[in-house]
């Protein structure tokens, strides 16, 4: 199968949702991180990964402004509810497929995958 950059869509989407059945995701301070292991669902190599969808926010001046504020806040929701976690993923086989740029691996297969609430584990 040849790299295709341009490789996506609702099929593929739904694929992904098969292949990744047993995606997880993690909620800890706020932050959202997920585990995949599956076969891509265009080219069909498994791959594994760990990422974030947020990005580590440095701890500055900005962060310690209203600290009275952000507390009562927190206190506000003690149990925020876990929502689906959209992960946008990018084929990451350890395959070289025909047409890569450079050294790059994977098919270049690009699609979403939904991790329901259900395993989705929140820490605090
Ligand atoms: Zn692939
Ligand atoms: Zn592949």
């Amino acid at each position: 199968m040849d790299y295709d950059e341009f490789a996506s869509g609702e099929e593929l989407d739904q694929k992904a949702s098969k292949s990744f059945a047993t995606a997880t995701g993690l909620v800890s301070l706020g932050m959202r991180s997920y585990r995949v292991d599956g076969p891509c669902p265009r080219c069909g190599h498994r791959m594994a990964l760990n990422g974030s969808l947020d990005l580590l926010v440095p701890s500055g001046p900005g962060k310690s402004r209203r600290p009275v504020f952000e507390a009562l806040q927190s206190k506000d929701q003690p149990a925020p509810a876990p929502e689906p976690m959209e992960v946008p993923l990018r084929c990451a086989c350890s395959h070289k497929h025909e047409g890569a740029p450079g050294t790059a691996t994977g098919c270049g297969a690009e699609f979403i995958i939904t991790i329901p609430p259900s395993r989705i584990e929140v820490r605090r």
